[in-house]
């Protein structure tokens, strides 16, 4: 029941830490909140991988020792409380859609999941796991590649973030119930998207790095500048932006807070 989210410019990541080890950290520090699996997806010039693993945050360190993720400055990581789908390497997120080229982590509960299943079933879209959560990651990229093909796409990497924050908004808007939703996509090695309704998330403010925790554990290790989102709120996160609105695309003016407690 814990999310991170991280990106940082090269000089970060290749110095003191990379985007994997601040994301294994958040995760660390968000333990006590309770889980039974534990996931992390990186964005990297080869795409978007991912390691996932049933049981302790130790086993995904094995996993990840055993076969490594490649160097990169962005990453999303995942620890989970089952409710759709028995605690299994499969089940466990990140979860994948557009081709394994997007990659979706979630806390909370999308009720109308069934529903849209049968739609995206209907689409042809196959699904790999029992979880609720596969249902939103396959909505979301069945979203951006529609708006990728329709042709808004061709940009730069400004353009490209904004098209995963567009479809992240039309997404947002047929998902009900709790949602903390991370999204990463191999098209935009420096973007992490984000979303909240009726479930935390906070934005970490750092200097060529920014990241996202379900709470502020999640980086203080990393910074101690933080903004919490609004109900139904979505931040698109680079190295040096962070952009927040609503899900109807409005901006949002976060308030910046300094997390004072001793971690
Ligand atoms: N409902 C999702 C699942 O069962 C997310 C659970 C969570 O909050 O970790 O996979």
């Amino acid at each position: 029941c814990g999310i991170v989210g991280y990106v940082g410019l090269p000089t970060k990541t290749s110095g003191t830490h990379g985007a994997l080890d601040v994301v294994l950290e958040g995760l660390r520090r968000l333990e006590y909140r309770g889980y039974d699996s534990a996931g992390v997806a990186v964005v990297s010039p080869a795409g978007v991988e991912t390691r996932k693993k049933a049981g302790k945050l130790a086993n995904l360190v094995t996993a990840l020792e055993m076969d490594p993720l490649p160097a990169a400055l962005t990453g999303i990581g995942h620890t989970r409380w089952a409710t759709h789908g028995g605690p299994t390497d499969g089940n466990a997120h990140p979860h994948l859609a557009d081709g394994d080229r997007l990659a979706l982590i979630h806390n909370g509960i999308i009720e109308n999941f069934a529903e849209l299943r049968k739609e995206l079933l209907a689409k042809g879209v196959v699904f790999r796991s029992e979880t609720d959560t596969e249902v939103a990651a396959a909505l979301l990229g069945d979203i951006y590649r529609g708006l990728h093909d329709a042709g808004t796409a061709g940009g730069d990497a400004a353009e490209g973030a904004d098209l995963l924050t567009q479809a992240m908004r039309h997404a947002c808007q047929r998902l009900e119930g709790a949602f903390t939703l991370l999204a990463v996509h191999a098209d935009l090695p420096g973007v992490v998207v984000a979303a909240r309704r009726n479930s935390p998330l906070v934005l970490g403010l750092g200097e060529g790095e920014n990241f996202l925790g379900s709470d502020v554990s999640g980086f203080i290790d990393f910074t101690r500048r933080a903004v919490e989102l609004g109900q139904d709120q979505i931040v698109t996160i680079t190295p040096e932006t962070h952009v927040i609105t609503d899900f109807r695309g409005t901006p949002v003016q976060g308030r910046e807070f300094t997390v004072d407690w001793d971690a």
